[in-house]
This record gives structure tokens, sequence and C-alpha cells, in this order.
């Protein structure tokens, strides 16, 4: 555990290694708090650490605001009194996603694309996600299990889109992650490659030359998909991490998901997405919360949502509104959620 108390994040020189940063990002509650100088705080529970570890890399807690006990930033990595309250409806496995995994590390729910479950751990641990109870450790892949995940996609030629997700799958070396890579990019009928990490915002240093180099040495069309939920978690930093992406003609995209307190406004949402414009950051999904054990104080009614979304229309440009979604098992895609009244 690392003890911000004796170790300050900006005691690091810019120049660590993403690492060496991402090796600070588990404490514990009690770390935390005393870091942003608070006391006490009166939704915090080590507790609920045990559920889920706490992990927050220090380019995003450099941008939750000290003293303020209600950071929309800090409200998403912070355990929770109400993580332990039991609610019906909510479950360890909301998307009965073991029943779509035809191979290990694999799900294939979606007819002309699949999921690899690229990495087992993330640098930020969000206290809403969907995959906190997912069994990670009976997803964990050895290049024989990558083989075989490998095979499914080579042999299924209707697959023409590839997705790693996680977990997040830049948290692996590059030589595990551009090996990966490699061999994705090898397979004739997969035109796109799609990366979902919540790393570049959080942790940017994980874009390094090596990384980006082997992004650069593809062929097959690369999406990548960040994961922010406030503009807080953007700033000016970012910049020459996306210009460089988009460089070598990555597309980019954000989800985001609707959470109570952190941003259930349409305030929030619209500068969101106006400042991910700024970044060359497109607004990809606005998901409503799935529906996962110790995640329910987020939720925010899909009537609130559809207020809400209204209003974001009428503030946006079309191209700057995410689609308003939610996974439902067993539907063919994602659900749009409808405005019809
Ligand atoms: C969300 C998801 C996808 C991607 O869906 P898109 O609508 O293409 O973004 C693919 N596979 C699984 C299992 C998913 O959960
Ligand atoms: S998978 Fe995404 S949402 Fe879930 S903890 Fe990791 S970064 Fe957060």
């Amino acid at each position: 555990m690392i003890q911000l108390s004796t170790t300050s994040v900006e005691e690091y020189p810019s120049s660590t290694s993403w690492k060496e940063r991402l090796s600070q990002s588990r404490l514990t509650t009690q770390a935390l708090l005393h870091y942003l100088e608070l006391a006490s705080h009166p939704l915090a529970n080590s507790e609920a650490e045990k559920l889920f570890e706490l992990s927050v890399p220090p380019g995003y807690l450099k941008k939750i605001k000290k003293q303020d006990p209600l950071d929309p930033l800090l409200l998403q990595i912070l355990p929770q009194n109400q993580e332990l309250i039991e609610v019906a409806g909510y479950t360890d496995n909301p998307l009965d996603e073991a029943d779509y995994s035809p191979v290990k590390g694999l799900i294939h729910k979606y007819k002309h694309r699949v999921l690899l479950v690229a990495s087992s751990t993330c640098a930020i641990n969000c206290r809403y996600c969907f995959r906190r109870a997912f069994p990670y450790e009976e997803h964990r892949q050895s290049r024989s299990d990558w083989q075989n995940a490998l095979d499914y996609v080579r042999n299924n030629d209707q697959i023409d889109e590839v997705i790693l997700s996680g977990g997040d799958p830049l948290i692996q070396t590059n030589n595990a992650l551009l090996w990966l890579l490699g061999e994705i990019d090898s397979i004739p009928h997969i035109k796109r490659i799609r990366i979902h990490t919540r790393i570049l915002t959080s942790l940017p240093e994980r874009l390094d030359e090596t990384l980006l180099n082997g992004l650069k040495a593809l062929n097959t069309a690369l999406v990548i998909v960040t994961h922010c939920n406030h503009p807080n978690e953007l700033g000016d930093e970012l910049k020459p991490v996306f210009n460089q992406l988009r460089a070598i003609n990555i597309t980019l995209l954000n989800q985001s998901v609707l959470l109570k307190d952190v941003n259930d406004n349409a305030d929030t949402l619209t500068t969101l997405s106006k400042d991910l414009f700024q970044l060359g950051i497109l607004p990809y999904y606005l998901f409503l919360l799935d529906p996962v054990s110790g995640a329910a104080h987020f939720n925010v009614s899909e009537q609130k949502a559809k207020t809400l979304y209204a209003l974001l229309q009428s503030k946006l440009p079309g191209y700057l509104v995410p689609r308003l979604s939610i996974e439902i098992p067993g539907n063919p895609s994602k659900t749009l959620i409808k405005l019809s009244n």
C-alpha cells in the first residue's frame, strides 16, 4: 500500500515512468482523505475497500479538489457506506456476461464484434463499475489462452471488429499489448480494432513512445474509446496525448455513465461534451447505470435521464450529444433510450 501521507504526488518528477506512477495508485481510504485534507468523510467506509480496492492514479487524484467531500471526481472512487447495503435488483453479474463467453477471455454478444477481456485490472477503480465483481482471476490469460481466443476470431469471418476492454487493456506492458494487437492486425477480416480505456486521461504518461510507435505500425483502423464522466477529469495536459493519437489517424470517442451527484445535470454534461471536442474526442455513449451490487446510490432514474437528455439536445450541436443508452442482457446491441412521451 502506498501511503500518500509520506509520498505526495507532487514530489514525483514528470519524467517518472508510467509504471512507477501506476504503483502509486493503490491507497487506503484513510490515506486518500489525509491527502485531500479531509479529517473525516460522512460517506466514506474502509470496509467497502474490501469489496473493491481503492485505486486512483496520480493524474486523476490531482484533479480532485482538496477539502471538498462532494467533489464529483472523489465520489467516483471513494469507498462508501452505501456499497455495503444490499438493494433489490442489484447483482454481481448484471449483464450475464458469462453466458456469452465461448472461449476464456472473450465475450461474443453482438454478431459482428467481439470483446476481449484484455486485462484483469484497472489503474482506477470506479465504484459504479459493472465489472466490479467480475471474476477476473478466472479470465487471466496466458499466451496459449490468447491463442484460443484469437483462433475463435480467425475462424469466424462474420466478426469484423475486435474490442479490447477489461479491466483496462492499457495496463498491460507494451510487449504483451503490442503482441496481441499484432496478432489481431494480421487477421484479414478484422477491419477495426477498438480499445476501451480510462488510462489515457487518468495516467497520460502511459502513451510512451514504444506504444505510440506500435499503434502507428498497425494496418487495421484503430478506435480508442476513453471513459470520462465529468469535465474536471480533462485538462490541457491531455492535449499532446490526444494530438499524437489523432496524428496517426486514430478515431477518438468517449463513453460516460450517468451518475447521481457526479454528472446528473445538463450543464456538466454540456461542458463535458464541449471539452472532449477540444481534445479531438467525440461523445459516443451516455449509459444508464448497470445494476451492479454496491452501486445503487449512483442510480439516476430513466425519467430524470430523459429530461436531462432533452436539455442536452437543446444546448449542443447534434454531433456532441452522446447516445443515451442502456445495456439489456439478451438484446442484440446496446439499447437506445427513446425520448418519445
Ligand atoms: C458494449 C459492448 C460491445 C460494443 O458495442 P458497441 O455498440 O459497438 O459500442 C461489444 N461487445 C460487448 C460484449 C459489449 O458489452
Ligand atoms: S473497467 Fe472502466 S469503469 Fe470499470 S473500474 Fe476499470 S476503468 Fe473503471
